[in-house]
């Protein structure tokens, strides 16, 4: 009979204990997030995949399209593709692919980016059954809206037209001179 009431006791001792665990969680604020309505905030080091930084005073990426990344990337996943333009300083970035499958987060490419146009994104809602969906293309990513045009120097451009121009008329110039020299040789003789 003892055994009876001693287990009464304890059941409700470990009652109470329960309750006041439950109370204390009830009014404390939870951690957990109702996911997917509500978004992690990621810690400041945590490394997603590699994005391009939009710099706040032109509102587009920093790449000069050097290539640097693509060289020092071990596993060969980014690809930059790039153009010569008429009146733009340097080459213009037409594509930034990464292909997230074999990269491996290593940080060698953003180290090796002298004017910090890349950086590790907090992205880490990336689940899918589809390998292409790992492929990206970061320029695209940064501009979703369309990429906007870049800067042409009116300067820049005159000079480039006006070598264009002297580029064009040098085959006819030799031929002149060529010309030339021929009548004189002939004259002489
Ligand atoms: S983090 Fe490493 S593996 Fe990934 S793209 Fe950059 S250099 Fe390549
Ligand atoms: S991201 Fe940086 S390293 Fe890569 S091509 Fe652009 S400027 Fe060069």
């Amino acid at each position: 009979m003892s055994g009876y009431f001693k287990e009464i006791i304890t059941g409700l001792k470990s009652l109470a204990i329960g309750l006041q665990i439950t109370n204390k969680e009830f009014f404390t604020k939870p951690i957990t997030l109702q996911y997917p309505h509500e978004s992690v905030k990621m810690t400041p080091r945590y490394r997603g995949h590699i994005e391009l930084v939009k710099d706040p005073q032109t509102g587009t990426h920093r790449c000069i399209a050097c290539g640097m990344c693509e060289k020092g990337c071990p596993t060969g996943c980014i690809t930059v593709q790039a153009e010569k333009r008429e009146g733009v300083k340097g080459k213009v970035l037409t594509a930034y692919i990464l292909n997230f499958t074999t990269c491996s987060l290593c940080g060698q490419c953003v180290e090796n980016c002298k004017p910090e146009a890349i950086n590790f994104s907090n992205e880490y809602n990336l689940a899918s059954t589809r390998r292409e969906d790992y492929i990206f293309n970061l320029l695209q990513k940064l501009h979703p809206e369309g990429v906007p045009e870049p800067e042409i120097d009116p300067e820049l451009l005159k000079k480039e037209r006006e070598k264009k121009e002297a580029a064009k008329k040098e085959p006819a110039k030799k031929a002149a001179a060529k010309e030339g020299g021929e009548s004189k040789a002939e004259e002489k003789s």
